[in-house]
């Protein structure tokens, strides 16, 4: 299919829309974005890019910028309150980190690449449906149809218009919020920091390094909440709320200063869903609207990178978009398969009501994950790497870096 140019829609412009747009514009093909936003800009406040993730934007040229301004990560450390025993500790291998970054400095550089390299992103635009137009699709939304196009995709994240499943709303989601770095303060800058009372009060800090180059360093807080529970919260007074999570975690008061405002932070409501086939006609679903879940395996935008090389490779290597689509779905099926499963099972000992689940994670996956191999399987689980991504796609597992 690489001889000729396709005319692509491709809907949203989030990590999974701006990736794709910038591979296959560069290919060549003539790339149209659309999102609701009225200009464009991230949503979210900080990420986690394990080194899956980091091949894909190797193959885009934005690797070294990106651990330019992230907040390389040595560590997730999960304790539990009181006691402070350790119940989650994953370390990355020598010559890996996970990249902390700032959702918008991730934005930034696939938006500037996807504009560089030919894409035409278009703010403003609902888009609501798709409909097929004499053997072409069109993508729908109030004011008419857009295209149509060879092939559309559908990167609308978790709450998609355009995906045939709802994802299903989980009991937790989280409060999140965007703070300076604390540079004096108790954290370590190279550790995902977790607090846990059972599995219903979690916190976290995480450093998410720099927007740009040189300005102050960032960290995003965290803390998880029923999603029943959010309105209540609103009504509290935030002082209130400080003494909870102060009593849980002391250290978090240099934080907790640069929270003046239930504004600052932003409930994120957390959705599960897997599609078991994600293409359809000439309609392929990319990221969060192929496979939503909640973050706590840090997964979610590394998984959309990974489908936009695929769909890019599977452009590149076939000749129709039936077969285009079908080589897809081929190249990201395990893959996604697996992590949803494993985040569908890992989620509820770190966010849920249940009793036995935190009692199993501290007395029997804690003590496992001690005991060779498991913890270089974590480690591999955390990265990304389970499931041979990259296999078929031509790319190669980041090599070691000098002095990580
Ligand atoms: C709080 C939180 C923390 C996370 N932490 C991590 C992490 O550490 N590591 C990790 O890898 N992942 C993490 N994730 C998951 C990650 O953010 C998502 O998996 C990733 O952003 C999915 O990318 P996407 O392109 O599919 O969707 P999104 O990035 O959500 O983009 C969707 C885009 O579609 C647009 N849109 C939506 N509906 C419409 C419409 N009808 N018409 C037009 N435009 C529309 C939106 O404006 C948006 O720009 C986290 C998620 C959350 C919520």
């Amino acid at each position: 299919m690489s001889a000729r140019s396709l005319d692509i829609g491709i809907a949203g412009a989030g990590v999974a829309g701006l990736a794709a747009a910038a591979l296959l514009a560069r290919a060549g093909h003539q790339i149209t974005v659309y999102d609701q936003f009225p200009a464009p800009a991230p949503v979210g406040s900080g990420l986690m890019i394990q080194p899956v993730g980091l091949a894909v934007l190797g193959q885009l040229g934005l690797a070294e910028e990106m651990i330019a301004l992230a907040s390389p990560i040595t560590r997730l450390l999960g304790r539990t309150e009181p006691r402070g025993r350790a119940v989650l500790d994953v370390r990355y291998p020598r010559g890996y980190r996970g990249l902390a970054v700032q959702r918008g400095a991730l934005f930034d550089l696939l938006y500037r690449t996807a504009v560089q390299t030919g894409a035409r992103v278009v703010p403003g635009t609902r888009v609501s449906g798709t409909e097929e137009q004499g053997g072409k699709i069109a993508l729908l939304t109030n004011s008419g149809a857009l295209g149509p196009f060879d092939l559309a995709l559908d990167c609308l994240g978790p709450r998609s218009a355009l995906c045939p499943v709802a994802a299903a709303d989980l009991a937790f989601g989280a409060l999140w919020g965007l703070v300076d770095w604390p540079e004096d303060g108790p954290f370590d800058d190279g550790h995902l920091a977790q607090r846990y009372r059972a599995a219903s009060v979690m916190a976290g800090v995480l450093p998410v390094g720099r927007a740009r180059p040189r300005t102050p360093r960032k960290a995003t807080f965290f803390w998880s909440l029923r999603m029943a529970d959010h309105a209540a919260w609103l009504a509290r007074p935030l002082d209130d709320w400080k003494a909870e999570v102060l009593e849980l975690w002391p250290d978090c008061a240099c934080l907790l200063d640069r929270i003046r405002d239930h504004r600052d932070l932003t409930f994120a409501r957390y959705a599960h869903r897997t599609l078991g086939r994600p293409v359809s006609g000439r309609l392929a679903h990319l990221g969060d609207s192929y496979h939503a879940t909640s973050p706590q395996l840090g997964q979610g935008a590394n998984m959309a990178l990974l489908d936009a090389m695929a769909l890019a490779v599977a452009v590149e290597q076939c000749a129709d978009v039936e077969t285009t689509l079908a080589r897809y779905a081929a190249l990201r099926r395990w893959h996604v398969r697996i992590y949803q499963a494993a985040s569908w099972l890992f989620t509820p000992a770190y966010q849920s009501d249940s009793r036995a689940l935190p009692i199993f994670r501290d007395w029997v996956m804690a003590p496992l994950g001690r005991i060779p191999p498991v913890p270089s399987i974590l480690a591999m689980l955390v990265g990304g790497k389970i499931g041979g991504p990259l296999v078929g796609m031509g790319l190669e597992w980041p090599a070691p870096r000098d002095g990580w």
